[in-house]
């Protein structure tokens, strides 16, 4: 695969970009592609290592470690090498309904667990993946593809997340008619309201939902079932109901203060974002940074995308708080490859910050003791203290050390602290049982749950997750559906 010394030849490169201060003077995305001779050197680092780690899509010590969809990676870097675009396209959608979402936000735990990554910088397998589709849109070369035969079959998907996409792609290519619902307004679940433009332009979303619909998917928007039509209903009209409404549920931070104006769960705030560049004007509900002092509560990507969206409105100050402890430089022991590698990352958000603020704005170590407020009832300040993780038996815990409290003005605070898990209202409605950590169950691989012809997939089964994940879990799913429906299925899974 790739070139046998290339690896030796061939530094590790990534695409250019333009700077932070540049940037964050507009929402577009800021990855621009690499000149097609440097890219075919970046597959000429593939090595051929005989085992390739990159594609195994396991989970180690709780993280993905290679890609979760099994990408053909050595195949498609090979071909990139030989200057074969359209064979390298061919074997990536063997694997991946749209590379044009993972190859832009998909944090490439291929990459972690590359062969070459353990010793020397890992092959740019992201990059590549992106540069593939992207080429292939512009040469034409993706087109509708919709099934020869129709069955007859009808199937429901609830949720047009990645995970509801990736499952309405397979079931109709098999011939079922699928309806897809979505109580927002666009389609794309959190790749349209979630991920910011910056990341993921919203025409690429676009683009890729007009093509399932040439295909025969059916978009039904504004819709939420079991509030503007009974689950129930969409059972009896349905042969196979697949559920993939997401995480959604925001954990929220339950301490004094939390009421006061000025605290946001930190989807409010990207959603509305996101809607207001969509439509061109605000709604009632957008929530504006600009000259305010921000807090992010959460050091995570949800966190970060909060940063950089608040940096572009024009925030005056911006702290970004974290409980845990800063992460290492290097892998630690504890974590060797071909794990994920648990390393101290300056993300794009935090770059953006530092370059106007002069410095990344997380503070590592901290948690919330309060929210103090101005006369007027609205959030003033955050007061915090400095933790240390003690063992106590047999667990891990934050304890907040003495005398170390202190306040951070603040007048817009955004939660984003993680999801605890899907809503209530489709599951009760439909006597779903859930498991321990109150997600739908429904036994991995298989899909299904209690309830007679209802199948559940992506962050609604295992959590939030990752897009890659979530794709995944639609495309497995959509193989059980069909074994269901039909008896067999041909279907990849
Ligand atoms: C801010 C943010 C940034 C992220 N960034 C990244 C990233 O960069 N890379 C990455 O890999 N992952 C990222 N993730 C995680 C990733 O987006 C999710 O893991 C993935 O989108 C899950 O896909 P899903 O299809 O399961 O659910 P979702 O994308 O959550 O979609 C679920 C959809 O179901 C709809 N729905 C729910 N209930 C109903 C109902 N009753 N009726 C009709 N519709 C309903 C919702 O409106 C939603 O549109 C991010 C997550 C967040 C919150
Ligand atoms: S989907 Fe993610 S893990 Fe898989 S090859 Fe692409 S970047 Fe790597």
């Amino acid at each position: 695969m790739g070139k046998p010394t290339g690896f030796k030849e061939y530094p590790r490169e990534t695409p250019p970009e333009a700077s932070p201060a540049q940037r964050i003077s507009h929402w577009l995305e800021f990855h621009e592609h690499m000149p097609e001779e440097r890219l075919q050197r970046q597959g000429a680092r593939c090595m051929d290592c005989g085992t390739p780690f990159c594609q195994t899509g396991v989970v180690l010590s709780g993280a993905a470690s290679g890609c979760p969809i099994h990408n053909l990676i050595p195949e498609w870097n090979d071909l990139v090498y030989r200057g074969k675009w359209r064979e390298a396209l061919e074997r990536l959608l063997l694997t991946n309904n749209f590379p044009e979402f993972t190859g832009r936000v998909c944090p490439a735990p291929c990459e972690g667990s590359c062969v070459l990554g353990i010793n020397e910088p890992p092959v740019t397998i992201k990059s590549i993946e992106c540069a593939i589709i992207d080429r292939a849109f512009e040469e034409g070369w993706v087109t509708p593809r919709p099934p020869r035969l129709r069955t007859g079959k009808k199937v429901s998907i609830v949720g047009s997340g990645p995970a509801g996409l990736a499952a309405a792609a397979e079931l109709n290519s098999a011939g079922h008619e699928v309806t897809v619902y979505e109580r927002d307004d666009r389609i794309g679940g959190l790749l349209m309201y979630g991920i910011p433009n910056m990341k993921l332009d919203k025409k690429i979303v676009q683009r890729r939902i007009d093509l399932m619909a040439e295909e025969g998917v059916r978009f039904v928007t504004g819709v939420e079932i079991g509030r503007d039509l009974p689950a129930a209903r969409l059972l009896e009209t349905s042969d196979a109901v697949l559920l993939c409404c997401g995480a959604t549920q925001p954990r929220d931070l339950n301490v004094d203060g939390r009421s006061l104006e000025g605290i946001h769960f930190a989807m409010e705030f990207l959603r509305e974002n996101t809607r207001r560049l969509l439509d061109g004007q605000p709604s009632p509900a957008f929530i504006s940074a600009q000259d305010r002092n921000v807090v992010v509560i959460g050091g995570g990507d949800t966190g970060t995308d909060c940063v950089a969206t608040a940096v572009r409105h024009g925030c005056r100050s911006l702290v970004q708080l974290e409980i845990m402890p800063r992460p290492p430089m290097e892998r630690s022991e504890s974590n060797p490859w071909p794990e994920w590698p648990r390393v101290y990352r300056l993300d794009y958000g935090q770059e953006e910050a530092a370059a106007v603020f002069g410095d990344d704005p997380r503070r590592y170590l901290v948690t919330v003791k309060r929210f103090l407020a101005d006369p007027s009832g609205h959030v003033s300040h955050v007061e915090v203290v400095d933790v240390e993780w003690r063992q106590e038996n047999g667990r891990r815990i934050p304890v907040p050390v003495p005398g170390s409290e202190r306040t951070i003005p603040a007048d817009l605070v955004l939660l984003a602290m993680g999801f605890t898990g899907p809503e209530d209202v489709i599951l009760q409605e439909l006597g779903i049982e859930r498991d321990e950590r109150s997600n739908a169950k429904a036994e991995y691989g298989r899909y299904a749950t209690n309830v007679p012809k209802v199948f559940a997939a992506g962050d609604m089964r295992r959590g939030q997750s990752l897009v890659v994940w979530a794709i995944h879990e639609g495309r497995q799913a959509a193989r059980a559906v069909d074994e269901f429906l039909t008896g067999n299925s041909d279907l990849p899974g």
